[in-house]
């Protein structure tokens, strides 16, 4: 039995890097049977059958998964957003974080375009920089039409997903990050790619000695999967003030003696971070049963 980990998943196929070699398997039947199917960023055990091919006999248990692009075992997801075009969203920015913080995945935030921005943008977006920094998340800004070897070390050791909503620059990104991919961008009209001949095709390509996944992640944006209770622990700056409040189980709402709010008070929490919390707290409050 041979260890490794699955980085390409195409027709039936599964391709799994063990040391610098490369297998191509395929998943024993038990998996079909029991309704498992490996995914690309697991880390399995396969028997080889002949030189280069092999069958995939374990998976091990997986620390998160995501249905698209279809990964397990993310260490961090980048968040791209941009400073204009489409305009910088805090609240959309929030969105992500908190679907990516309840995933238990690391996130990155680069702020794109920032090349064409005047000066006073580019003042508001330094801003939210620090904000965000302050909360202790990684923030970059980036242009993805100049040199990008700063961002190497963000990717080093690391499995990536990158997020954002369209037109921010991810393909652009990845572009710029593994120039043989040659992904559409919008320059390049994306929709004549898609469509009904559209493979089910993902792989994790090599940036910089890590992984990244070479289709963005992250397209359904509603928080179904979150439940009220751990909202605000996908906030670090509530999640780290919450042993302070005075009832445990504080949903830093209506309670009183709320170490969150008198935070918010003070200006140590930026108060759109709070009213975001809010409103997603309305929306999952109200959110129809799933079933
Ligand atoms: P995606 O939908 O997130 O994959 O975005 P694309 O990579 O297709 O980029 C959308 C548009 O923004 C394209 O016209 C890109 O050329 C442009 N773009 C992306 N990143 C930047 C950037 O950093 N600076 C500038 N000026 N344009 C960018
Ligand atoms: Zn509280």
């Amino acid at each position: 039995m041979t260890k490794g980990r699955i980085i390409k998943a195409l027709s039936g196929f599964y391709y799994v890097k063990s040391g610098v070699d490369i297998y191509q398997c395929r998943g024993r039947g038990v998996f079909r049977k029991k309704k498992i199917n490996p995914l690309v960023g697991d880390f399995v055990t396969f028997d080889i059958s002949n030189p280069g091919e092999g069958y995939i006999s374990t998976i091990e248990t997986r620390k998160n998964e995501l249905i698209r692009p279809p990964i397990a075992n993310i260490d961090q997801a980048v968040i791209l957003s941009s400073a204009t075009m489409p305009d910088f969203s805090p609240l959309l920015l929030d969105r992500f974080l908190v679907l990516i913080e309840s995933k238990d995945i690391e996130p990155i935030i680069f702020i794109s375009k920032m090349d064409v921005i005047s000066e006073d943008l580019n003042k508001n977006i330094e801003k939210y920089q620090q904000d965000y920094k302050a909360i202790g998340y990684q923030v970059e800004l980036i242009s993805t039409k100049k040199e990008l070897n700063h961002l190497d070390s963000y990717f080093s050791d690391h499995v990536s997903v990158i997020a954002g909503q369209s037109g921010v620059g991810k393909s652009s990104l990845l572009n710029a990050l593994k120039p043989s991919l040659l992904l559409k961008t919008d320059d390049i009209s994306k929709s004549l790619g898609r469509g009904k001949h559209t493979t089910r095709h993902v792989e994790l390509i090599e940036v910089s000695n890590g992984l990244v996944a070479d289709t963005p992640g992250f397209s359904s944006l509603d928080f179904n999967e979150i439940e009220l209770e751990e909202l605000a622990d996908c906030f670090p700056e509530m999640r780290e003030r919450k042993e302070n409040c005075k009832f445990r189980g504080c949903m830093h709402n209506k309670e009183p003696k709320c170490a969150v709010k008198q935070a918010v008070e003070e200006g140590e929490i930026a108060s759109y971070r709070y009213e975001h919390y809010l409103s997603f707290y309305t929306e999952i409050q109200t959110r129809k049963p799933r079933y």
